[in-house]
């Protein structure tokens, strides 16, 4: 059995669709489990209408809800032409549209929003795109059925990032889709959106549907997890920012995972986890380009000096200065607490002999952490800086990544350097306009032809 996951352009159009299916049929024999994302661009839409209509702008969010609605009609009417069920699923997805209308409404009334009710608006995209697969490949001779991801994936009600239940999810994807698998159905399943115990519906956060197959994969034991998407692999940066990044045939659990928080966003940062965990190699496939052999992760691929430069923007950066406190005992611990107070995971940390220096990406708990800080000492906040992180198995064995990093990165103005305690990670901060630059110029120090790694 194996997981075979397709992203929002692998399924973001009728012909899209069919070449999933192509992919699907071709795995028939190894008995896939597919999970799907919204059809690309909708989850952004959905969750746009939704803080629209909270915010009084009901007629504009009623033309995105049309808009929605329209898509997914076209889709309905190329793929489902001439099926038997086709009428009834093209009218279950229009009634769907009819249930985003009428929650948009009740939010104009409400004129407000919550996590909760963002996460019920969310889910849409993956239940919609869901059932219309299912359809689709039914039409292309697939016994697939569908099941209701919310019935499956059991999570926390902490909306927007829920947390899986994996033991509450082995049980059910036991009871649920195991059997469907040995009488030879394919289920088809949306990523993304799960359910709390009590059967509110909540989301695993941006780009998690990759998450959703791996939480599968490791519930039923899978052979492989296959993330189908729009690249060949994961390059060795991404290839809207650095032309010439090159493909990865395999790369290691540990640096895919690095790779994947620091701003790889091929991959959802949650995936390798659950995958780790059972030793379940996951591989990266390219739906327009399915004979390419793609990436291989796993424990065992071999090790590299640098494997790879990922980014992420948006950071904000927190100083605490406390001259007289630092070196005292337990001051790192109550500046780490107040952070696990406020849930706010930190990213890149340094220390200096009087402060401490953590860059956040979630800055959504800023002002509650400032006020609890200011109990320690001086705090300064700094927007809009990037993380560039360069992350490679053998990093820390040689001694000389640092220094180049550096001089390749010239006159560029470093606010932190850290090297993981591991060696795999090395990061630099450095302002948010100038991370293109500085991927392009870690790239071209550690990838162009005849650089040392
Ligand atoms: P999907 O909708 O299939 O989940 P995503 O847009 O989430 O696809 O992820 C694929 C995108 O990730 C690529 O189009 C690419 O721009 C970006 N990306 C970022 N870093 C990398 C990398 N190191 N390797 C490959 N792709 C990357
Ligand atoms: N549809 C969701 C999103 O756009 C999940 C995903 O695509 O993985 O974030
Ligand atoms: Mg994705």
């Amino acid at each position: 059995m194996i997981v075979v996951k397709f992203g929002g352009t692998s399924i973001g159009d009728a012909d899209a669709i069919r070449r999933a299916a192509d992919v699907v049929a071709s795995r028939a024999r190894r008995s896939p489990v597919v999970v799907v994302s919204a059809a690309s661009g909708t989850t952004s839409e959905l969750l746009a209408l939704a803080e629209q209509a909270s915010r009084g702008h009901l007629i504009g969010a009623l033309r995105s809800v049309e808009h929605i609605r329209e898509r997914h009609m076209q889709m309905c009417d190329t793929l489902l032409r001439g099926i038997p069920t086709g009428p009834d699923t093209a009218a279950e997805i229009a009634a769907m549209c009819d249930e985003i209308a009428s929650l948009a409404e009740a939010l104009a009334t409400l004129g407000h929003i919550t996590p909760r009710s963002l996460d019920a608006v969310a889910c849409f995209g993956e239940q919609m795109s869901s059932l219309l697969v299912t359809e689709a490949f039914r039409a292309r001779g697939i016994t697939a059925q569908h099941v209701d991801a919310r019935e499956i994936i059991v999570t926390s009600d902490h909306f927007n990032a829920a947390e899986p239940r994996p033991d509450a999810i082995t049980d059910r994807a036991r009871d649920r889709i195991a059997p469907l698998v040995r009488s030879g159905i394919v289920p088809v399943l949306g990523g993304y959106i799960g359910a709390t115990e009590s059967g509110i519906t909540t989301t695993l956060g941006r780009g998690g549907s990759d998450y959703t197959a791996s939480l599968l994969g490791a519930a039923l034991g899978a052979e492989d997890i296959e993330i189908w998407t729009d690249v060949d692999g994961m390059l060795t940066a991404d290839p809207r920012v650095v032309s010439n990044a090159r493909l990865i045939p395999q790369i290691r659990f540990d640096e895919a995972s690095e790779l994947a928080s620091f701003g790889a966003k091929v991959l959802h940062p949650n995936t390798i986890a659950p995958a780790v965990r059972r030793g379940i190699p996951v591989y990266i496939y390219n739906t327009r380009n399915p004979l390419e052999s793609g990436t291989r992760i796993t424990f065992d691929a071999p090790r590299r000096a640098v494997t790879a430069i990922a980014a992420k923007g948006d950071v904000t950066m927190v100083k605490v200065s406390a001259p007289r406190m630092l070196l005292a005992q337990g001051f790192l611990r109550s500046v780490f607490e107040i952070f696990e107070r406020h849930r706010t995971s930190v990213d890149v940390v340094s220390t200096s002999e009087v402060s401490v220096s953590v860059t956040l990406d979630d800055a959504s708990r800023l002002d509650e952490l400032v006020v609890d800080l200011r109990m320690l000492g001086d705090v300064s906040v700094e927007r809009d800086r990037a993380i560039v992180a360069i992350v490679g198995s053998g990093i820390g064995d040689r001694g000389d990544c640092m220094g180049r990093a550096l001089r390749a990165l010239g006159e560029t103005h470093v606010y932190m350097v850290s090297l993981s305690a591991t060696g795999i990670n090395l990061t630099v901060v450095v302002e948010g306009p100038s991370m293109h630059d500085a991927m392009r110029a870690l790239h071209a120090e550690f990838f162009s032809p005849g650089s040392a790694q």
